[in-house]
């Protein structure tokens, strides 16, 4: 299974993808993670981009995608992946499209979950996460039982650096102007699904799936 996940910051991308993660047994491919890792760890690759990712800008686009090809020759995405945040305007899309060919995989799905801007403002300020093993909480919609605490791990929660307001306001611009394009890319191939991204996150996660069920 080889879908891409599309869809503005805060539409809930990451949190479908790591439940199909336990389903399916595919990988989630987020560059915004790897490239988060990256900073975590001080390498050059994390110094370059962070300046990028701290005003709410995209990282150019031969780090990216040098990330991404590492990361597809892997050998645990043979069976499929899910790529989550990337491709982010029509250059990555048609330089993974070039990637895929080139190793017989293309894409078979891109999933586009569709959120109203008012609700993705509020996920996206009340976003917290799990420094030790990522589970993520909103402190509007599903907080931790114990404020600053990881249900699941006890690990504390973090705000991410670009969940500020004023970097989150570029970001939702640079979706609109280079990202939100992707979805008449890959409409025009024949590939799009649209879903709502609003109601449960189970809700939702039905619908991707009922999605995916037919790829079979
Ligand atoms: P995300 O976690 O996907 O929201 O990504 C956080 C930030 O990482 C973005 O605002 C960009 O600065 C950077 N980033 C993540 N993925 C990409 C990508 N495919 N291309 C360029 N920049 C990216």
């Amino acid at each position: 299974m080889r879908i891409v996940m599309l869809g503005a910051p805060g539409a809930g991308k990451g949190t479908q993808a790591k439940k199909l993660i336990d389903e399916y047994g595919i990988p989630q491919i987020s560059t915004g993670d790897i490239l988060r890792q990256n900073i975590a760890q001080g390498t050059p690759l994390g110094k370059e981009a962070k300046g990028y990712m701290d005003k709410g800008e995209l990282v150019p686009d031969k780090v990216v995608l040098g990330l991404v090809e590492d990361r597809l020759k892997q050998p645990d995405c043979q069976k499929g992946f899910i790529l989550d945040g990337f491709p982010r305007n029509t250059a990555q899309a048609a330089a993974l499209d070039e990637m895929l060919k080139g190793i017989n995989m293309p894409l078979q799905l891109a999933i586009s979950i569709d959120v109203p801007f008012e609700d993705l403002m509020k996920r996206l300020t009340g976003r917290r996460t799990c420094r030790s093993c990522g589970q993520m909480y909103n402190v509007y919609f599903s907080p931790s039982k114990t404020e600053g605490k990881c249900d699941k791990d006890g690990g504390e929660l973090y705000q991410r650096d670009d969940d500020k307001e004023e970097t989150i306001k570029k970001r939702l611009q640079v979706y609109e102007s280079q990202t939100a394009p992707l979805i008449e890319y890959y409409s025009k191939k024949g590939i799009v699904r649209n879903i709502a991204g609003t109601g449960s996150i189970s809700d939702i996660y039905g619908k991707v799936t009922a999605e995916l069920a037919k790829l079979k």
